[in-house]
């Protein structure tokens, strides 16, 4: 062996786990154990001062959980991380130690609708808030911070629409502004982007989709680049001064792991959005296969998108992948090896013609989903987005004549064969 760094496939199958010590068990037990027996009561004593690394009770660590949070941590190239319930438990737990009442972020107006919802409207029940801006334009991102500001947020690839972010130009902002910036990767995977790298503070996922990769499971995980000096201002008092929430200890003294061991022995603790054993296991399996899949969810996506672009039924594809698309130059260096396997189609015929090309589909799932090894599609306006208004629905990229794609990793020429007799008779 030498020293040069493991690769990513690698890491994908090896990182966060070895031979379990006890049995030699080659692959990760499901540690199905809710607590740990302490060796003493010192050894205990160590533990809750987190003097020494150690299992106490599964809402704040297990083995398996572990394992799943360390294999995502070093495909990120991140310093420390945790897993936890879901993509929307990991958005709370990587804003909660940012945050109080009276705090705000600026965040991209192009997120997953559901983070949109959370963002706009539950987090307020905590006395946090958001606002919206549009993340092409650097000068209203810098306008919208104000002293109140804890953090930037964003995706790599925002559906719909095909949207690939600045990441750098935000994390400048960020930077400039003494601001950690928040990514979601989830649509992009490591494989595709490691936000870090691009000077992400913070890379939240949604487990659910390509990491577990088969529809499985909910989760979430949180990375921490471990590289933000939480002490450089006095916005971020839970990590820099001595928090009354766990016996007065400086979370900032702990260095890079100062925000992971917060999440745990804070977040997880009190706010209990823990993973389960069982799902940290299908992740962990998913995981092992995330470069072979996504090398094939890509080269399926631009090939369904291309021929899609060319058909006379179709009226738009947003892919940037294409060179049609604005996004296409600014994915060659955020996501050089593709531009993700998600992207919207708009159908000649609007609205009817969508509805029956979802319920003609044979071969590509209905659902509200995405990051499947099945082909998947939605059609918005009837569904995830029917309550907004027509004009909500437009800024959202949810037309009526809009469907989402989400190319699984069958064979192209199948889904593009059941894209064609759907198209048929949706139009004919
Ligand atoms: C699905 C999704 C989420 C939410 O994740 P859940 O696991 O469903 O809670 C957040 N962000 C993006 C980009 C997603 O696709």
């Amino acid at each position: 062996m030498t020293d040069k760094p493991l690769g990513f496939d690698t890491l994908a199958v090896h990182a966060g786990a070895e031979p379990d010590p006890a049995t030699g068990a080659r692959q990760i037990p499901i540690y199905q154990s809710t607590s740990y027996v302490f060796k003493d009561a010192d050894h205990a004593a160590r533990l809750f001062n987190l003097e020494e690394v150690g299992f106490i009770y599964s809402r704040l660590t297990n083995p398996t959980v572990m394992a799943l949070a360390n294999r995502v941590v070093a495909l990120e190239g991140g310093a420390g991380g945790i897993a936890c319930s879901s993509g929307h438990a990991a958005q709370i737990m990587a804003l909660f130690p940012l945050m109080g009442p009276g705090c705000n972020i600026v965040s991209s107006s192009r997120l997953y609708g559901g983070t949109i919802t959370q963002f706009s409207q539950t987090i307020r029940r905590f006395g946090w808030s958001a606002s919206f801006v549009d993340t092409d334009d650097l000068d209203a991102v810098e306008a919208a911070i104000d002293e109140n500001t804890r953090a930037i947020f964003c995706e790599t690839i925002a559906n719909p629409g095909g949207y690939v972010t600045d990441i750098a130009a935000l994390a400048e902002i960020a930077d400039r502004n003494g601001l950690p910036l928040i990514v979601d990767n989830t649509t992009a995977t490591p494989w595709l982007c490691k936000p870090i790298e691009h000077g992400a503070t913070l890379v939240v996922h949604s487990a659910t989709k390509y990491l577990t990769g088969n529809g499985t499971v909910t989760g979430g995980i949180v990375v921490d680049s471990g590289k933000f000096d939480w002490s450089r201002n006095d916005k971020f008092p839970s990590l820099s001064q001595p928090e009354p929430a766990y016996h007065g200890l400086t979370f900032a003294s702990l260095g890079e792991m100062a925000f992971t061991f917060h999440s745990i022995a804070i977040g997880l603790r009190d706010l209990g959005m823990t993973m389960n054993p069982q799902g940290a296991h299908y992740t962990l399996m998913g995981i092992e296969t995330l470069g072979l899949r996504m090398e094939r969810h890509v080269k399926n996506a631009r090939q369904v998108a291309e021929w899609l672009e060319k058909d006379p039924r179709i009226e738009q594809v947003t892919y940037a992948g294409l060179e049609s698309s604005p996004y296409y130059e600014r994915a060659k260096t955020v996501v050089p090896k593709g531009a993700g396997a998600l992207f919207t189609v708009a159908v000649k015929g609007g609205y009817d013609a969508c509805v029956k090309l979802v319920d003609s589909l044979k071969l590509l799932s209905h659902v509200a989903n995405l990051g499947d090894t099945r082909s998947l599609i939605i059609h918005p306006a009837s569904t995830t987005h029917r309550q907004l208004e027509a004009e909500q629905q437009v800024k959202a990229g949810a037309e009526p004549n809009v469907v989402r794609l989400s190319i699984g990793i069958e064979e192209a020429e199948d889904i593009i064969a059941d894209l064609d007799q759907a198209l048929t008779a949706a139009t004919s």
